[in-house]
């Protein structure tokens, strides 16, 4: 019996294997790694192949649970029933551990914001998601479409657009193309400006995309007691001009 697909669940289940193969071939490897939301295996199937990756899986659905374990041998003590969201991956992974998945579009941004909590424990993800999110996370600034997600995860990663995946791999097929990203940590140690502050004033910055900053960035000055900042060009741009490091000197303006 295979798994009947569940929208709720974002389940689209890659049936192209050449596609799949890629994808595992995709994982730099040697760390262990944990895929989320395995469904039916198809990227299984050749993670287990691999010598170099100790495989742990997370799966929220109990039918593809259920699927794995009769169709897998040696799942037991790997997979997890359980939301990925609320994994305490620290408990799971003591030392620094690797992401793949064909990730459910509908909480995919959640998942790299997790990331982004967990980024010193992380080297690598390699996930499949909306092509439309792929191409946002990798885009430079002055792109229309470079975001909240482009800024914070280009400040600590790598980002690569592997490649496009037509809806027809997929059963059900998903209404939107699909692209394979990869991210690898950077050196980066340290952004030279509060971490928590600079997430906060990329997230504001971006509240009115289509505005020169200072209107959404007015009440962060005001209520920090820097209105006289505002009067710097710097306010004058529209947030998808401003690359990471922009966005540090900015954060700091605010310090
Ligand atoms: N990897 C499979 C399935 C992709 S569809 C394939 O390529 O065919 C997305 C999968 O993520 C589904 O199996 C779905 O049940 C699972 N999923 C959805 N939300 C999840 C969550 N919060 N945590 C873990 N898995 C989840």
């Amino acid at each position: 019996m295979e798994v009947r697909a569940k929208k709720a669940l974002g389940q689209h289940f890659l049936t192209d294997q050449k596609v799949a193969r890629a994808i595992v071939d995709a994982l730099h490897g040697g760390l262990p790694t944990l895929e989320v939301g395995p469904g039916m295996g198809v990227l299984t199937q050749y993670l287990l192949e691999r010598e170099d990756i100790d495989l742990r899986l997370i799966e929220i659905d109990t039918e593809s649970v259920e699927y794995l374990l009769t169709h897998f041998q040696g799942m037991q003590g790997k997979l997890m029933e359980g939301d990925f969201l609320r994994l305490k991956l620290e408990k799971l992974f003591p030392e620094k551990f690797a992401i793949i998945g064909n990730f459910p579009y509908n909480i995919s941004s959640q998942i790299f914001f997790k990331v982004l909590d967990y980024k010193d424990s992380i080297p690598e993800v390699v996930g499949m998601v909306q092509k439309e999110v792929a191409e946002r996370i990798a885009e430079k600034p002055g792109s229309k479409t470079y975001g909240i997600l482009s800024v914070l995860l280009q400040a600590w990663y790598d980002i690569e657009y592997l490649f496009t995946v037509g809806s027809g791999c997929f059963a059900p097929p998903p209404k939107v193309e699909s692209a394979v990203i990869r991210l690898t940590r950077n050196s980066r140690t340290e952004l030279g400006c509060d971490e928590a502050l600079f997430k906060t004033v990329v997230k504001t910055a971006f509240g009115q995309r289509r505005k020169m900053m200072r209107n959404p960035l007015k009440p962060l000055a005001l209520a920090r007691g820097k209105a006289d900042v505002l009067s710097q060009d710097v306010f004058s741009q529209r947030p998808e001009q401003l690359s990471v490091d922009d966005f540090v000197e900015l954060t700091n303006l605010f310090s």
